[in-house]
């Protein structure tokens, strides 16, 4: 078993922009073990006050859209004006992920190796509760240790969009032209939650299609009721080939700091993020707990094929658990 250190000397450590200790308090968060959860639990709520200085930003798109190449050519862009950056990854499916991040290691060498930079690949998880509420804590840990930018790679096609779309600020959709049919496939969900909108390979021969796609999806966005925060959605072109775009993208970002901080909406979303990652959490611990409890389990074991075959009503066995995992308590 891998050496634990005290609650004291992972904060130190964190703190101190340690990247080794930084991994291991992250590696922490990720696993399994109750003992090593209550460990960094403590630990991130020893760090929280030095928390929250970050700009959050959530990058999404289909896989083969480029995100890995993007968050390589923009994490150097940010990295050579002066901005520490670290990379987190959501993705239930975790080798996939993995494979996106980090395994192209010609894509995102360089930024691995700048000492301004921090890469880490998704955790092993098998829900997605679990893992993004991982992504978060990995997130906190990483602002503490002074991180001036994180940005957070979401693979997923769906239920992953949404976690990460609640742990950031700026949730970047990253899209490609079509031939003429751009608003085909894209769920409409997704380019509702996007505060930003990068038509990505704008390069060569495709810079026309690009072109073109922006002004379709400007149009598309248009239709959309402008949201809570009061924004309305910027379409750019962008190249991580040519780098052409990458300033405007964070431009667009830093834009929308400037604005829903100015409005008040930048603290008020972060708050209610915390509450919602609150129940969110309630929800993941109170499953685990029940579902490992072993007369739970050994109820359930018995009585699951009786609900399959009708014999047995799925509520009153559910009933059942709950009041006999109450009693043990
Ligand atoms: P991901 O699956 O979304 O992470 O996509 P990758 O970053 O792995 O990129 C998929 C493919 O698109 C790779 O072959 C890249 O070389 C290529 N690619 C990425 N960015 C660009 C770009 O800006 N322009 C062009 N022409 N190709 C790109």
């Amino acid at each position: 078993m891998r050496k634990r250190f005290t609650v004291q000397e992972y904060k130190e450590g964190v703190l101190s922009g340690d990247r080794s200790r930084l991994s291991q308090a992250i590696t922490l968060a990720e696993s399994a073990l109750e003992s090593d959860l209550k460990l960094a639990s403590d630990l991130v709520q020893e760090v929280l006050p030095y928390t929250g200085n970050s700009i959050r930003i959530g990058i999404t798109g289909v896989p083969g859209v480029g995100k890995s190449t993007f968050i390589e050519a923009f994490g150097q862009l940010l990295v050579d004006s002066g901005k520490s950056v670290a990379v987190l990854a959501v993705d239930p499916s975790s080798q996939k992920s993995k494979g996106s991040i980090l395994g192209d290691k010609t894509q995102m060498e360089k930024l691995a190796g700048d000492k301004r930079a921090f890469i880490r690949p998704s955790p092993t998880g098998s829900t997605l509760g679990g893992v993004s509420s991982k992504t978060r804590e990995a997130m906190l840990l990483c602002e503490a240790a002074g991180f001036d930018v994180i940005l957070i790679e979401t693979v997923g096609v769906g239920q992953s969009e949404t976690a990460v779309k609640s742990m950031v600020d700026f949730f970047l959709l990253l899209m490609l032209a079509g031939a003429g049919d751009e608003l085909q496939g894209i769920k409409k969900g997704i380019m509702e939650m996007a505060d930003g909108v990068v038509i990505h390979k704008a390069d060569g021969d495709n810079i026309a299609n690009a072109k073109r796609a922006k002004s379709s999806y400007e149009n598309a966005l248009h239709l959309f009721p402008l949201g809570e925060n009061n924004w309305s959605t910027p379409v750019i072109t962008a190249s991580s080939m040519t780098k052409e775009g990458l300033n405007d993208s964070w431009e667009m970002i830093k834009k929308y700091k400037d604005k829903m901080q100015e409005s008040g909406f930048w603290e008020s979303n972060r708050a209610s993020q915390r509450l919602s990652w609150l129940d969110e959490n309630l929800q993941f611990l109170l499953g685990k707990f029940f579902l490992e409890d072993q007369q739970v389990q050994k109820i359930l074991t018995k009585n699951r094929k009786r609900v399959e075959n009708g014999e047995l009503s799925p509520l009153a066995l559910a009933r059942d658990l709950i009041h006999t995992f109450l009693r043990s308590k």
